[in-house]
């Protein structure tokens, strides 16, 4: 397994990377430092897996785009740590995200509640200096929106016991200097690219639980 490992890394890392378009659907722009951030921690927790990202304003789009694989991303309410509080949805479960599912699929369509992360940053951002406050939203929404990418591109609901796989992820998790996928769930992540480049077939699915939230 270790050396299947190695070689689906060193594959990933030779420019054969999956191109994964992840269309943003938010209210207003991300300012620069959050998008910044958001865009840096993904790139950093995905480095490992094949899959590369490509950023699309939804607003921007032009009908005669077209995308070999892509991920719908809606930013509920303003994603930034200056902007005046906003109402907490009420209709899920407390979490700070979400994929959309049909049955058992799970549908490329991911939701933030920012409202939501914001709240539970404000504690760990109090006193920072603004440009802090916004690299610290934009790593937070990179860890609750690659947890989400992980059960869409994978198909799997299920959840590790460590890292940002793991079901619930706390405001030390969201700020954290580093906080990563583990082993198994790189090389999920690895097969399954692959698999979107016809190199090899996907794996089989070894899901063992049901939910699709994060950081309830
Ligand atoms: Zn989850």
């Amino acid at each position: 397994m270790w050396i299947k490992f190695v070689l689906l890394s060193a594959l990933a890392g030779a420019g054969l990377a999956a191109p994964v378009a992840l269309i943003v659907d938010a209210p207003s722009p991300l300012p620069p430092g959050v998008a910044s951030s958001f865009r840096q921690e993904i790139d950093q927790v995905f480095r490992e897996t094949g899959y590369h990202f490509t950023w699309i304003d939804r607003a921007r789009m032009r009908p005669e785009d077209s995308f070999p694989d892509l991920v719908v991303l809606r930013l509920q309410s303003e994603c930034r740590m200056d902007a005046p509080p906003a109402p907490l949805l009420p209709s899920r479960v407390r979490a700070l995200a979400w994929a959309h599912r049909t049955g058992d699929e799970v549908l490329p369509f991911i939701e933030v509640d920012c409202a939501r992360v914001r709240h539970m940053l404000r504690v760990l951002a109090h006193g920072e200096p603004a440009a802090a406050q916004q690299e610290m939203i934009g790593r937070a929404l990179g860890r609750v929106v690659a947890h989400e990418l992980y059960h869409v591109l994978t198909g799997s609901p299920a959840h590790a016991s460590v890292g940002i796989a793991q079901a619930s992820l706390s405001p030390t998790h969201l700020v954290s200097p580093t906080l990563a996928f583990t082993p198994r769930e790189i090389n999920l992540l690895s097969q399954r690219s692959l698999a979107a480049r016809s190199l090899t077939p996907a794996a089989p699915d070894t899901a063992d639980e049901a939910a699709t939230e994060s950081g309830r």
